[in-house]
């Protein structure tokens, strides 16, 4: 009948959403461990200018080496970070880490930092960010932060007076993903954005379809008509990249350029630069 077959359904399932709580819950309390003994580490992304080929910025992505199952990619924990709220201290510390590392590199770059919606629906975010430019040092105009559409969503009056507070510290803010949610072209109307990153899922296709050419055309117009610049992220052939600097776009993320790397490689990469141009 149904009704057994129901239960059996029932039986079924009950082993596997044990699993996948017990997975969770495992997760939960070795992201707490993490945080007490030091477990993170935080590697740089060079962001590259598209006409002039150099290195203008960067993005801190954190990393969580477990210590036994090896690195775990931010997609799998910043989502648990998130629902048990220990994302507001990973991510001050991700904040105040990565300031002070920039503070120390010989090139006045811009470091851009992940804010998650969480984050930045604490009224004390601003007051954290500026304490964190206070204690580091680092000039308030080298730092972006990065933030997704679903800060926007929830209550349009508090995100405006937020992101307006952290503008008013003189930081510059990043509309992250652009293209994967919601995706109002109203949000850069509304919101004092200094920057649309476009997704790598457009990017991904610029070369093999059409559509993704005329929205990345789109976009990158409607930013610089509201002095916005435009990153592309996941920039990986010389064909993509071509293509974005034909379509105006400002700077480039990608492995084609390089991947996130660690603090000390980043120094070298940002020495070896130097070297190249000095040459
Ligand atoms: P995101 O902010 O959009 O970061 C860009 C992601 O694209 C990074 O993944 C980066 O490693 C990856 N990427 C860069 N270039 C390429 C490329 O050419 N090809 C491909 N396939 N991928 C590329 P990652 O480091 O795994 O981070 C994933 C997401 O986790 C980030 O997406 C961000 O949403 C989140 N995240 C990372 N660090 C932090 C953090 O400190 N705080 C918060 N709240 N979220 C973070
Ligand atoms: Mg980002
Ligand atoms: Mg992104
Ligand atoms: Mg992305």
């Amino acid at each position: 009948s149904a009704k057994a077959g129901g239960r059996r359904t029932f039986r079924f399932f009950e082993p596997a959403m044990d699993a996948i709580a017990r997975a969770r819950r495992e997760l939960e309390f070795d992201l707490r461990t993490a945080i007490a003994d030091g477990g993170f580490e935080i590697h740089y992304q060079p962001i590259v200018d598209l006409r002039s080929d150099e290195i203008t910025g960067c993005e801190a992505l954190l990393r969580w080496r477990h210590p036994t199952r090896g690195m775990i990619s931010p997609a799998e924990f910043i989502p648990v970070a998130e629902d048990t709220g220990l994302i507001n201290e990973i991510g001050g510390w991700t904040l105040a880490a990565a300031c002070a590392e920039a503070v120390q590199w010989e090139q006045n770059i811009t470091l851009a930092v992940n804010i998650s919606p969480v984050q930045f629906r604490q009224p004390t975010l601003a007051l954290l960010v500026a304490s964190v430019l206070g204690s580091t040092g680092l000039p308030a105009q080298r730092l972006e932060l990065e933030v997704t559409e679903a800060v926007l969503i929830h209550d349009d009056d508090a995100a405006l007076t937020t992101l307006n507070l952290l503008r008013a510290l003189g930081v510059r803010i990043s509309l992250d993903d652009f293209g994967t949610g919601y995706s109002s072209l109203s949000y850069l109307q509304r919101f004092p954005f200094d920057k649309i990153k476009i997704d790598r899922a457009f990017v991904e296709n610029i070369d093999t379809t059409e559509g993704s050419t005329a929205i990345i055309e789109a976009v990158v117009n409607i930013a610089a008509s509201r002095s916005m610049t435009t990153t592309a992220e996941g920039v990986e052939t010389v064909r993509q990249r071509d293509i974005l600097r034909g379509l105006g776009c400002t700077q480039m993320q990608g492995w084609l350029f390089s991947p996130a790397v660690p603090a000390a490689k980043f120094r070298m990469l940002l020495a070896e630069r130097r070297a190249t141009r000095a040459a």
